[in-house]
Parts: C-alpha cells; structure tokens; sequence
C-alpha cells in the first residue's frame, strides 16, 4: 500500500469506527434507517474532492483514490459505500461529464458539501436489462418539458438532491435513440413515491416512482436532447469502478470474518481453521478477492489515464460481484449456525451480495458486452 492511500485509510478507518461502528451499522440494516449523517463527513475529510478536476474547484481528478475510498468504505460497511457512490457516480461525475455551466454551479457545491446525493432513475418495470425499452415520456411544453411515466427500484430516491430521471423525447426513435436526461427534485409537483420492501441492501431504500405531468424548465436537461444515453455512457465507467471496489471491500470484509471465526471455533478438539478444507477455502476466497481488487484498480488506472475502458468496466463488475457472492456463500458455509444468526455480520454480507450479480447491469448483460468487444455474440455474421 502506497504512504497516501494508508493515510486515506487510516482516517476513513477511524471516522466510521466512530460515526459508523459494527454495531451501529447492524442497528441500521435492521430499521432500514439509511446513514446519510456520513455525507457531511465525508465532506469535511474532502473525500469527495479527489474525483473532481482542478478546472472545477477539485483535486485532480484522481480516480484510483476514489477507488480507494470506495474499497475502505466498502470494507466497514456496504450502505455507506453505495452512498458516497450516488453522491460521487451519479452526482459529481454526471454533472462533470454532461452538466451544464449553471447545473455545475448550481449542484456541484451542495454535492461537495455533502448536503445530499442524486438518484438515477433509469430502470422501469418493463425496461430493466433492456433500458432502452423505457416507456417515460418528456413532451416539450414551450420552454418547459411535461414528464408523464413510472420508474421502479429507485435507490435513494426520496432524500436526493435530484432525480436523473431518464425520459424519451423523441418518440420516432427507440433503444437507446431520443432519450433525454432530466434533473428533477424528488418534492416537485407530480411526483409520487412508494418505498419498495426488499431482502437486502435495506440502507440504501428502493423506490416505485410516478410521474404525473411534472413540469421541468429545458435547463433541467442533461447533455443534448435525445442524447441521454451517451451521457449516461460517459459515467457507466466511474458507476461500475465505484461499486467494483465498494464490492472488493465488502468481500474482503466477508473473508476477515470467517477468517477469524475459523480461527477462534473449536471442534474436534481444534480450531476449525486447522481442518485443511476450511484452510484450503480461507485461502481461496482470500486469492479471488486479491484478483477482483487487482482488476477494480486496473479499471481506475485505465479511468485515470483516459483509456477506452468499456470491457474492463464490465470484467471488474462482473468478477467482483461473483467474487461477494462466492465468499459470503463459503463464509456462510464455515461459520455454520454462528454465520446464520441474524445478529451476524455474515448474513448481512450474504444477503446483501446477492444484488450486485443484476443491478446496475446484470453479469449476462455485462459478459454480452464483453463479447461483443471481443467481436462475439449477436453481431458475429456467418
Ligand atoms: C435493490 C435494487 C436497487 C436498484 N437501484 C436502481 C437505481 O437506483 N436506479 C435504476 O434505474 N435501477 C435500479 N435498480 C434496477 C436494476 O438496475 C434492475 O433490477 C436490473 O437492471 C435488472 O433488471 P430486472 O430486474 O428488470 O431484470 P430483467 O431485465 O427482467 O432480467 C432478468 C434476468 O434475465 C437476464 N436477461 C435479460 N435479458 C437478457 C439477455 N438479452 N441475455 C441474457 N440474459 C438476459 C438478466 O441478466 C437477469 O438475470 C435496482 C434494483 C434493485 C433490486
């Protein structure tokens, strides 16, 4: 580890020992009661100002510190992790790429001072794997846009800044063609809520969202009309890293568990991690992490240095949530009853790694993605 990024960890160890501890982050998974008093703190640690370039008031755009933090964030706790993501992915780095000069000035101060994140809202009932299947509207209205449609699964969204609400506007195109992207208050007139229940994840709270004839100015949109897809491209990137390592960290955190659950439980007379399987299985979840961390941080290189990123984007995804899944699978598998109680560590871990695999792109997407790259699958002719 690198001096900077043990200062970085350090602190970010001892901010959530202190405002996000073990115990306090199980109290949380169980009243679904999301911890957004960290953005302020992540704020005054200037967490945030790492991903923003020094054109606009930041620290150089360094992403593979941002990856970083995600991982350590990731380590301590998921929920926290999946927050800074929606303030770093989905706030800062939409509006870096795409924003306007007045949306920057506007959101970008209130984002850095950690006074709240944003939420995308993409995903509809009848356009999950295939967005481009999206069915809400935005009607131009003179200088206005009436938006009319349902999105479903909206994480965050009743506390954010601004819903990214992506909508069609140009109803001659389909896929991924005519979609605009609108900043929209989760309060404006016409907007209602419904918060969805779920198995995991319960910090980061879902929501159905209706929109009925909500009225934005044209200055709400996003980046060129009918091009919101390639905006949203253009932080897919930094979506996929941030929660790639976010992931890492979490399983890493699954690993150090039943490491040390193995460790302290006696059968037979011995320490179960004495048992050569369970060693063997230690060892191997330990090495698959190792190689999801080495591929999430490739992936912030590449950011960093600009390169074309979309497959590795993907592969770092993929691997790191197969990887969640498989060691808090295994962990479960060696910490037995103790792993299955619901006040453990363990289970949160294992139900909450079960969404990584299809949200935010599904491994079946993602590796038709990286086919594709690989001139495979639906455009290989005879
Ligand atoms: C807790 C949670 C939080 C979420 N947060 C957000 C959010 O903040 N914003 C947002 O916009 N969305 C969000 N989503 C939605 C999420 O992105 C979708 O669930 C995801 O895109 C998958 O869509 P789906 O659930 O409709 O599955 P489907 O699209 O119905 O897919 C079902 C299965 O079929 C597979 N499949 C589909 N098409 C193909 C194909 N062509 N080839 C091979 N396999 C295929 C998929 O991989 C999957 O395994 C969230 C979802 C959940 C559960």
């Amino acid at each position: 580890m690198l001096f900077e990024e043990k200062a970085i960890c350090a602190s970010i160890d001892s901010m959530m020992q202190k405002h996000l501890p073990r115990e306090e982050v199980h109290r949380r998974d169980q009243l679904a009661d999301p911890p957004d008093h960290l953005l302020p703190l992540f704020a005054e640690m200037g967490l945030f100002h790492f991903c923003l370039p020094e054109s606009d008031g930041g620290m150089g755009g360094s992403w593979q510190h941002l990856s970083f933090i995600q991982e350590r964030l990731g380590y301590h706790a998921t929920m926290a992790a999946l927050l800074f993501n929606r303030v770093a992915c989905f706030g800062v780095m939409t509006l870096v790429k795409s924003g306007s000069v007045e949306q920057k000035e506007k959101f970008l101060p209130q984002l850095l001072n950690g006074e709240g994140a944003f939420a995308l809202a993409l995903s509809e009932a009848e356009a999950g794997s295939d967005a481009g299947a999206l069915q809400t509207r935005a009607e131009k209205q003179g200088d206005n846009w009436c938006i009319k449609g349902r999105k479903i699964w909206i994480s965050g969204a009743a506390s954010a800044l601004r819903l990214v609400v992506a909508c069609r506007t140009d109803l001659t195109k389909t896929g991924g063609q005519g979609v605009s992207l609108f900043l929209v208050p989760p309060d404006a007139l016409g907007v209602s809520m419904t918060k969805l229940e779920k198995i995991g994840n319960r910090c980061s709270l879902s929501y159905d969202i209706g929109f009925d004839e909500v009225m934005v100015p044209d200055s709400a949109r996003i980046g060129a009309e009918g091009r919101g897809f390639d905006a949203l491209k253009k932080t897919l990137f930094y979506a996929r890293s941030g929660l790639a390592s976010a992931v890492v960290g979490t399983a890493q955190a699954a690993v150090s568990c039943a490491t040390s659950h193995a460790k302290d439980r006696v059968q037979f007379g011995k320490p179960i991690g004495s048992f050569q399987v369970i060693a063997h299985r230690l060892a191997k979840m330990q090495t698959d992490v190792d190689l999801a961390r080495l591929l999430a941080r490739e992936l912030a290189r590449a950011i960093d240095t600009n390169e074309s990123c979309s497959r590795l984007a993907a592969q770092a995804k993929v691997v790191a949530t197969k990887t969640l899944k498989r060691v808090t699978d295994d962990g479960m598998q060696i910490m037995a009853s103790a792993g299955y109680a619901a006040d453990s560590d363990m289970q949160r871990f294992w139900r909450d790694a079960r969404l990584y695999s299809f949200g935010e792109g599904s491994s079946e997407i993602l590796l038709d993605l990286i086919a594709s790259d690989m001139g495979l699958g639906r455009g290989l002719s005879a």
